[in-house]
Protein backbone atom coordinates (compact mmCIF):
# COMPACT_ATOMS: atom_id res chain seq x y z
CA UNK A 1 0.00 0.00 0.00
CA UNK A 2 0.75 3.55 -0.86
CA UNK A 3 2.62 5.39 2.27
CA UNK A 4 0.66 7.97 1.92
CA UNK A 5 -2.49 5.40 2.68
CA UNK A 6 -1.39 3.66 4.78
CA UNK A 7 -0.51 6.37 7.48
CA UNK A 8 -3.86 8.10 7.09
CA UNK A 9 -5.48 4.93 8.06
CA UNK A 10 -2.88 4.58 10.91
CA UNK A 11 -4.23 7.89 12.39
CA UNK A 12 -7.96 7.15 11.29
CA UNK A 13 -10.32 9.68 9.71
CA UNK A 14 -10.51 12.02 11.84
CA UNK A 15 -7.02 11.81 12.52
CA UNK A 16 -7.62 11.38 16.24
CA UNK A 17 -4.26 11.61 18.62
CA UNK A 18 -4.37 9.59 21.59
CA UNK A 19 -2.48 10.87 24.46
CA UNK A 20 -1.42 8.60 27.32
CA UNK A 21 0.35 9.96 30.94
CA UNK A 22 3.43 8.46 31.77
CA UNK A 23 2.17 7.93 35.31
CA UNK A 24 5.57 6.16 35.79
CA UNK A 25 7.24 9.10 34.69
CA UNK A 26 9.72 9.88 38.48
CA UNK A 27 9.13 12.52 40.06
CA UNK A 28 13.22 13.89 39.52
CA UNK A 29 12.19 13.24 35.65
CA UNK A 30 9.31 15.67 36.34
CA UNK A 31 11.16 18.03 37.97
CA UNK A 32 14.20 17.90 35.68
CA UNK A 33 11.52 18.73 32.88
CA UNK A 34 10.26 21.23 34.86
CA UNK A 35 13.25 22.87 35.16
CA UNK A 36 14.45 22.65 31.66
CA UNK A 37 11.16 23.88 30.41
CA UNK A 38 11.54 27.14 32.66
CA UNK A 39 14.45 27.48 30.64
CA UNK A 40 13.30 27.07 27.42
CA UNK A 41 10.54 29.27 28.08
CA UNK A 42 13.11 31.80 28.76
CA UNK A 43 14.84 31.36 25.53
CA UNK A 44 11.28 31.17 23.59
CA UNK A 45 9.94 35.08 24.90
CA UNK A 46 12.66 36.39 23.51
CA UNK A 47 11.13 35.51 19.97
CA UNK A 48 7.63 36.12 19.46
CA UNK A 49 5.25 34.31 17.14
CA UNK A 50 3.33 36.61 14.34
CA UNK A 51 1.68 35.77 11.23
CA UNK A 52 2.45 39.11 10.18
CA UNK A 53 5.77 39.03 10.33
CA UNK A 54 7.87 40.47 6.98
CA UNK A 55 9.78 37.40 6.58
CA UNK A 56 12.44 39.52 5.37
CA UNK A 57 12.64 41.10 8.84
CA UNK A 58 13.34 38.17 10.61
CA UNK A 59 17.01 37.95 9.03
CA UNK A 60 19.50 38.86 11.97
CA UNK A 61 22.11 39.44 10.08
CA UNK A 62 23.47 42.90 7.48
CA UNK A 63 23.93 42.20 4.03
CA UNK A 64 27.69 42.22 4.68
CA UNK A 65 27.51 39.03 7.35
CA UNK A 66 25.46 37.40 4.42
CA UNK A 67 28.57 38.08 2.38
CA UNK A 68 31.58 37.33 4.08
CA UNK A 69 30.06 34.07 5.90
CA UNK A 70 30.66 30.28 4.62
CA UNK A 71 28.39 29.12 7.22
CA UNK A 72 25.19 30.61 9.21
CA UNK A 73 23.50 27.99 11.58
CA UNK A 74 20.82 27.95 14.13
CA UNK A 75 20.48 25.82 17.59
CA UNK A 76 17.17 24.90 19.03
CA UNK A 77 18.38 21.95 21.73
CA UNK A 78 14.47 21.96 22.84
CA UNK A 79 15.68 21.23 26.45
CA UNK A 80 12.18 20.94 27.80
CA UNK A 81 11.60 18.25 25.33
CA UNK A 82 13.20 14.98 26.67
CA UNK A 83 12.79 11.65 28.16
CA UNK A 84 15.24 10.24 30.45
CA UNK A 85 17.20 7.41 28.94
CA UNK A 86 15.24 8.05 25.40
CA UNK A 87 18.02 8.39 22.36
CA UNK A 88 16.10 11.30 21.36
CA UNK A 89 17.54 13.10 24.51
CA UNK A 90 18.20 16.51 25.41
CA UNK A 91 21.66 16.12 25.12
CA UNK A 92 21.94 16.23 21.80
CA UNK A 93 22.72 19.61 20.23
CA UNK A 94 24.57 20.90 22.86
CA UNK A 95 26.62 18.02 22.38
CA UNK A 96 27.36 19.42 18.82
CA UNK A 97 28.03 22.84 19.69
CA UNK A 98 30.53 21.91 22.18
CA UNK A 99 31.81 20.25 19.86
CA UNK A 100 32.48 22.85 17.54
CA UNK A 101 33.69 24.71 20.44
CA UNK A 102 36.03 22.53 21.51
CA UNK A 103 37.07 21.74 17.20
CA UNK A 104 37.43 25.60 16.76
CA UNK A 105 34.77 25.49 14.18
CA UNK A 106 32.26 28.46 15.88
CA UNK A 107 32.05 32.34 15.75
CA UNK A 108 35.01 32.59 18.75
CA UNK A 109 37.59 30.65 16.68
CA UNK A 110 36.65 32.00 12.79
CA UNK A 111 35.13 35.17 12.98
CA UNK A 112 32.71 35.82 10.21
CA UNK A 113 33.36 32.60 8.33
CA UNK A 114 30.95 31.16 10.76
CA UNK A 115 27.69 33.05 12.48
CA UNK A 116 24.79 31.62 14.36
CA UNK A 117 21.59 33.67 13.91
CA UNK A 118 20.13 33.85 17.34
CA UNK A 119 16.88 34.76 18.70
CA UNK A 120 14.70 33.94 15.39
CA UNK A 121 11.33 33.39 15.21
CA UNK A 122 9.23 29.94 16.00
CA UNK A 123 7.26 28.87 12.73
CA UNK A 124 3.81 30.92 12.38
CA UNK A 125 1.08 27.86 12.77
CA UNK A 126 0.52 29.04 9.04
CA UNK A 127 3.85 28.00 7.72
CA UNK A 128 3.28 24.54 9.73
CA UNK A 129 -0.15 23.77 8.42
CA UNK A 130 1.52 24.38 4.54
CA UNK A 131 2.58 21.04 5.75
CA UNK A 132 0.50 19.17 8.88
CA UNK A 133 -3.39 19.22 9.04
CA UNK A 134 -5.15 22.06 11.57
CA UNK A 135 -6.71 19.03 13.55
CA UNK A 136 -2.99 18.01 14.43
CA UNK A 137 -1.56 21.22 15.48
CA UNK A 138 -4.40 22.49 17.63
CA UNK A 139 -4.31 18.62 19.18
CA UNK A 140 -0.73 19.19 20.10
CA UNK A 141 -1.37 22.37 21.31
CA UNK A 142 -4.36 21.28 23.17
CA UNK A 143 -2.23 18.44 24.56
CA UNK A 144 0.32 20.39 26.27
CA UNK A 145 -1.55 21.52 29.02
CA UNK A 146 -2.40 17.65 29.87
CA UNK A 147 1.34 17.12 29.60
CA UNK A 148 2.00 20.13 32.06
CA UNK A 149 0.05 17.92 34.37
CA UNK A 150 1.29 15.67 33.67
CA UNK A 151 5.05 16.06 32.81
CA UNK A 152 5.13 13.44 30.26
CA UNK A 153 2.72 11.68 27.57
CA UNK A 154 3.24 9.36 24.92
CA UNK A 155 1.28 9.21 21.61
CA UNK A 156 -0.50 6.13 20.74
CA UNK A 157 0.86 3.94 17.53
CA UNK A 158 3.31 6.92 16.74
CA UNK A 159 6.30 4.65 17.38
CA UNK A 160 7.63 5.63 20.51
CA UNK A 161 6.65 9.84 20.28
CA UNK A 162 6.59 11.25 23.87
CA UNK A 163 5.22 14.94 24.54
CA UNK A 164 6.24 17.47 27.32
CA UNK A 165 4.55 20.73 28.41
CA UNK A 166 7.28 22.67 25.88
CA UNK A 167 6.60 20.55 22.70
CA UNK A 168 4.64 22.64 21.06
CA UNK A 169 6.71 25.91 21.10
CA UNK A 170 9.81 23.90 21.06
CA UNK A 171 8.68 22.44 17.77
CA UNK A 172 7.47 25.91 15.92
CA UNK A 173 10.89 27.40 17.40
CA UNK A 174 12.68 24.79 15.28
CA UNK A 175 10.85 24.65 12.25
CA UNK A 176 11.43 28.64 12.76
CA UNK A 177 15.48 27.83 12.54
CA UNK A 178 14.92 26.13 9.05
CA UNK A 179 12.58 28.74 7.83
CA UNK A 180 15.02 31.75 9.08
CA UNK A 181 17.64 29.86 7.54
CA UNK A 182 15.96 30.13 4.08
CA UNK A 183 15.22 33.79 4.31
CA UNK A 184 19.01 34.35 5.33
CA UNK A 185 20.48 31.87 2.75
CA UNK A 186 18.26 32.84 -0.35
CA UNK A 187 18.84 36.59 0.50
CA UNK A 188 22.43 35.52 0.68
CA UNK A 189 22.52 34.36 -2.99
CA UNK A 190 20.94 37.69 -3.99
CA UNK A 191 23.93 39.29 -3.23
CA UNK A 192 26.93 37.09 -4.64
CA UNK A 193 27.13 33.97 -6.36
CA UNK A 194 29.29 32.16 -3.05
CA UNK A 195 25.89 32.43 -0.86
CA UNK A 196 26.54 30.56 3.16
CA UNK A 197 25.39 26.56 3.55
CA UNK A 198 22.90 26.87 6.16
CA UNK A 199 22.28 23.96 9.13
CA UNK A 200 19.23 24.26 11.47
CA UNK A 201 20.48 22.04 14.53
CA UNK A 202 17.32 21.47 16.13
CA UNK A 203 15.30 19.06 17.36
CA UNK A 204 12.62 17.18 17.98
CA UNK A 205 13.67 15.83 14.20
CA UNK A 206 11.17 16.05 12.00
CA UNK A 207 11.43 13.85 8.66
CA UNK A 208 9.03 10.63 10.39
CA UNK A 209 6.39 13.22 11.12
CA UNK A 210 3.81 12.64 8.73
CA UNK A 211 1.31 15.26 7.51
CA UNK A 212 -1.68 14.27 10.16
CA UNK A 213 0.80 13.47 13.47
CA UNK A 214 4.03 13.02 14.61
CA UNK A 215 6.23 9.96 14.43
CA UNK A 216 9.38 8.08 14.91
CA UNK A 217 10.53 10.90 17.91
CA UNK A 218 9.30 13.65 15.03
CA UNK A 219 6.92 16.12 15.87
CA UNK A 220 6.80 18.75 12.98
CA UNK A 221 8.30 17.74 9.59
CA UNK A 222 11.12 20.79 9.92
CA UNK A 223 12.24 20.08 6.77
CA UNK A 224 8.93 19.97 5.18
CA UNK A 225 7.63 22.97 6.45
CA UNK A 226 10.68 24.76 5.16
CA UNK A 227 10.35 23.80 1.44
CA UNK A 228 6.92 24.68 1.08
CA UNK A 229 7.91 28.19 2.83
CA UNK A 230 10.46 28.60 0.27
CA UNK A 231 7.82 27.51 -2.59
CA UNK A 232 5.18 30.34 -0.95
CA UNK A 233 7.34 32.59 0.45
CA UNK A 234 10.24 33.08 -2.22
CA UNK A 235 9.37 31.56 -5.26
CA UNK A 236 11.82 28.77 -5.61
CA UNK A 237 9.64 26.42 -7.00
CA UNK A 238 11.62 23.12 -7.59
CA UNK A 239 13.13 21.60 -4.23
CA UNK A 240 15.52 19.16 -4.04
CA UNK A 241 15.34 17.45 -0.53
CA UNK A 242 18.38 14.82 0.23
CA UNK A 243 17.70 12.42 3.40
CA UNK A 244 20.53 10.29 4.07
CA UNK A 245 19.38 9.42 7.73
CA UNK A 246 19.66 5.84 8.28
CA UNK A 247 15.74 5.59 8.44
CA UNK A 248 13.36 6.36 5.09
CA UNK A 249 12.02 10.08 5.13
CA UNK A 250 8.56 8.94 5.52
CA UNK A 251 6.93 12.10 6.69
CA UNK A 252 8.87 14.14 4.16
CA UNK A 253 8.00 11.41 1.61
CA UNK A 254 4.46 11.35 2.67
CA UNK A 255 3.93 14.96 2.13
CA UNK A 256 5.41 15.63 -1.27
CA UNK A 257 4.68 11.76 -3.28
CA UNK A 258 2.24 13.29 -5.67
CA UNK A 259 4.80 16.77 -5.97
CA UNK A 260 6.21 16.99 -9.27
CA UNK A 261 7.81 20.20 -8.33
CA UNK A 262 9.50 18.70 -4.54
CA UNK A 263 11.90 15.46 -5.92
CA UNK A 264 12.27 13.66 -2.53
CA UNK A 265 15.49 11.30 -2.86
CA UNK A 266 16.44 9.34 0.45
CA UNK A 267 19.26 6.70 1.13
CA UNK A 268 18.01 4.63 4.23
CA UNK A 269 19.03 0.95 5.45
CA UNK A 270 16.77 -1.77 4.17
CA UNK A 271 14.53 -3.39 6.45
CA UNK A 272 15.11 -0.46 9.26
CA UNK A 273 12.22 1.70 11.05
CA UNK A 274 9.58 2.32 9.54
CA UNK A 275 9.75 0.03 6.75
CA UNK A 276 8.93 2.23 3.89
CA UNK A 277 11.03 3.59 1.52
CA UNK A 278 11.01 0.49 -1.09
CA UNK A 279 12.57 0.87 -4.40
CA UNK A 280 9.62 0.80 -6.20
CA UNK A 281 8.07 3.81 -4.22
CA UNK A 282 8.14 6.75 -6.85
CA UNK A 283 5.33 9.03 -6.15
CA UNK A 284 1.91 8.89 -7.63
CA UNK A 285 0.29 10.98 -10.19
CA UNK A 286 1.85 14.16 -11.20
CA UNK A 287 5.10 13.49 -8.81
CA UNK A 288 5.68 10.04 -10.29
CA UNK A 289 9.18 10.52 -10.61
CA UNK A 290 10.17 13.15 -7.94
CA UNK A 291 10.67 10.28 -5.37
CA UNK A 292 13.43 8.19 -5.49
CA UNK A 293 13.89 5.37 -3.07
CA UNK A 294 17.91 4.16 -2.33
CA UNK A 295 17.70 1.38 0.63
CA UNK A 296 21.06 0.14 1.35
CA UNK A 297 21.42 -3.01 2.72
CA UNK A 298 23.21 -3.59 6.59
CA UNK A 299 26.51 -2.57 6.84
CA UNK A 300 26.88 -1.37 3.06
CA UNK A 301 29.16 1.14 4.31
CA UNK A 302 31.32 4.35 2.96
CA UNK A 303 32.24 3.25 -0.13
CA UNK A 304 28.48 2.12 -1.34
CA UNK A 305 27.47 6.05 -0.37
CA UNK A 306 30.15 6.93 -2.22
CA UNK A 307 28.85 5.40 -5.72
CA UNK A 308 25.17 6.29 -4.65
CA UNK A 309 26.48 9.74 -4.69
CA UNK A 310 27.96 9.83 -7.72
CA UNK A 311 26.04 7.52 -9.99
CA UNK A 312 22.27 8.38 -8.70
CA UNK A 313 22.16 11.48 -6.60
CA UNK A 314 24.58 13.92 -8.31
CA UNK A 315 22.79 12.89 -11.54
CA UNK A 316 19.40 13.02 -10.55
CA UNK A 317 19.86 16.31 -9.11
CA UNK A 318 21.38 17.88 -12.21
CA UNK A 319 18.32 16.48 -14.33
CA UNK A 320 15.77 18.01 -11.49
CA UNK A 321 17.74 21.46 -11.70
CA UNK A 322 16.57 22.30 -8.36
CA UNK A 323 15.90 26.03 -7.13
CA UNK A 324 17.46 24.67 -3.69
CA UNK A 325 18.40 21.57 -2.11
CA UNK A 326 17.43 20.95 1.16
CA UNK A 327 19.29 17.96 3.53
CA UNK A 328 17.54 16.07 6.03
CA UNK A 329 21.30 15.17 7.81
CA UNK A 330 20.88 12.51 10.12
CA UNK A 331 23.97 11.01 11.79
CA UNK A 332 22.47 7.49 12.85
CA UNK A 333 24.43 5.71 9.33
CA UNK A 334 27.36 6.10 11.72
CA UNK A 335 29.25 2.73 12.73
CA UNK A 336 28.92 4.01 16.33
CA UNK A 337 25.11 4.95 16.38
CA UNK A 338 23.11 2.29 18.45
CA UNK A 339 20.01 2.13 16.90
CA UNK A 340 21.08 0.94 13.22
CA UNK A 341 24.07 -0.40 10.85
CA UNK A 342 25.22 1.16 7.74
CA UNK A 343 28.55 0.94 9.06
CA UNK A 344 29.26 4.98 8.10
CA UNK A 345 32.30 6.58 9.47
CA UNK A 346 32.45 10.53 9.95
CA UNK A 347 34.50 10.32 6.57
CA UNK A 348 31.41 9.93 4.85
CA UNK A 349 29.52 12.70 6.57
CA UNK A 350 32.49 14.85 5.36
CA UNK A 351 32.54 13.42 2.23
CA UNK A 352 28.52 14.02 2.00
CA UNK A 353 28.72 17.46 2.59
CA UNK A 354 31.55 18.03 0.49
CA UNK A 355 29.27 16.82 -2.77
CA UNK A 356 26.21 18.40 -2.00
CA UNK A 357 28.18 21.87 -1.43
CA UNK A 358 29.46 21.16 -5.05
CA UNK A 359 26.57 20.06 -6.35
CA UNK A 360 24.66 23.25 -4.81
CA UNK A 361 27.13 25.57 -6.43
CA UNK A 362 26.49 23.83 -9.68
CA UNK A 363 23.01 23.64 -10.12
CA UNK A 364 21.53 26.14 -7.68
CA UNK A 365 23.22 28.93 -7.15
CA UNK A 366 24.76 27.64 -3.57
CA UNK A 367 21.57 27.76 -1.90
CA UNK A 368 21.94 24.53 0.63
CA UNK A 369 20.58 24.09 4.48
CA UNK A 370 21.29 20.45 6.18
CA UNK A 371 18.59 20.00 8.69
CA UNK A 372 19.56 17.86 11.78
CA UNK A 373 17.25 14.75 11.50
CA UNK A 374 18.80 11.57 13.79
CA UNK A 375 22.16 10.79 15.54
CA UNK A 376 22.05 9.12 18.61
CA UNK A 377 25.73 8.67 19.65
CA UNK A 378 26.75 11.95 21.42
CA UNK A 379 30.13 11.00 20.29
CA UNK A 380 29.52 10.20 16.79
CA UNK A 381 26.83 13.03 15.92
CA UNK A 382 29.03 15.42 17.23
CA UNK A 383 32.28 14.61 15.86
CA UNK A 384 30.51 13.87 12.33
CA UNK A 385 28.66 17.69 12.32
CA UNK A 386 32.17 18.84 12.87
CA UNK A 387 33.45 16.97 9.61
CA UNK A 388 30.38 18.25 7.94
CA UNK A 389 31.27 21.92 8.97
CA UNK A 390 34.47 21.02 7.92
CA UNK A 391 33.10 20.18 4.43
CA UNK A 392 31.40 23.34 4.25
CA UNK A 393 34.68 25.45 4.65
CA UNK A 394 36.29 23.05 1.98
CA UNK A 395 38.59 22.29 4.52
CA UNK A 396 39.59 18.51 4.78
CA UNK A 397 39.25 16.12 7.78
CA UNK A 398 42.22 16.86 10.56
CA UNK A 399 45.57 14.71 9.75
CA UNK A 400 44.92 12.47 12.71
CA UNK A 401 41.51 11.26 11.29
CA UNK A 402 42.46 10.56 8.06
CA UNK A 403 45.76 8.86 9.53
CA UNK A 404 43.09 6.88 11.28
CA UNK A 405 42.23 4.91 7.92
CA UNK A 406 39.58 2.53 8.66
CA UNK A 407 39.23 3.78 11.44
CA UNK A 408 35.28 4.43 12.50
CA UNK A 409 36.27 8.53 12.83
CA UNK A 410 38.38 8.47 10.20
CA UNK A 411 38.46 8.45 5.90
CA UNK A 412 37.37 4.74 4.85
CA UNK A 413 38.60 4.37 1.64
ZN1 LIG B 1 17.08 8.06 11.80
Amino acid sequence: MLPLLRHCCAFGIHHPLIWRSILQTSARERKQIRSWGAQCSANYEGASVSEKDNPLQKLALPDNSLLDARILYCTSPALGHNKEAHPESNKRVPAIVEALEKLELNHKHRGSQVLEIQNFNPASLDDVARVHSRSYITGLEKAMSTASEEGLILIEGTGPTYATETTFRESLLSAGAGITLVNSVVAASKLGPNPPLGFALVRPPGHHAVPQGPMGFCVFGNIAVAARYAQHQHGLKRVMIIDFDVHHGNGTSDAFYDDPDIFFLSTHQFGSYPGTGKIDQVGQGDGEGTTLNLPLPGGAGDYAMRCAFDEIIAPSAQRFKPDIILVSAGYDAHALDPLAGLQFTTGTFHMLASNIRRLAKEICGGRCIFFLEGGYNLQSLSSSVADTFRAFLDEPMPRSAVRRSGDVFGRAD
